[in-house]
């Protein structure tokens, strides 16, 4: 079997990580290097690597993480005053971890477009 991911070993809390949200498809944790006052991190337990190797078999899934996604940001007190969610894919689109995540930020302005 293939080396767990690092976000592999968080979901199975091998690694700490400031937990926010946890259900049967995905966790959501506090980013380590945030870069606004709310950065969470959601993820699916199951490894898909990044959005372009995501398949059918995966809807469901990626609809609940962006469910999930819009609950956090409503826990987190920035639904109203509005946030982003981003997926980074592959080397140009600024991808580090190779286990599919849906970047939450909030709590300030946010630029657009990014860099
Ligand atoms: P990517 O660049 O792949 O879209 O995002 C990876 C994110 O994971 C980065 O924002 C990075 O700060 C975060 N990260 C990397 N290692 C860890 C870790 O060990 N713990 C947590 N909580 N976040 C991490």
């Amino acid at each position: 079997m293939a080396d767990k991911t690092l976000f592999q070993k968080i979901c199975d809390k091998e690694i700490p990580a400031s937990m926010v949200h946890e259900d049967d498809v995905c966790v959501a944790f506090r980013d380590i290097s945030p870069q606004a006052p709310v950065h969470i991190l959601i993820v699916p337990r199951k490894p898909i690597p990044r959005i372009a190797a995501a398949t059918a078999e995966d809807a469901a899934t990626l609809g609940h993480l962006l469910l999930t996604a819009g609950e956090i940001a409503r826990s987190e007190g920035i639904a109203d005053t509005g946030f982003r969610v981003a997926i980074n894919n592959g080397p140009h689109g600024g991808e580090t971890v190779p286990h599919l995540h849906v970047h939450l930020l909030g709590g300030r302005p946010l630029q657009w477009p990014p860099g």
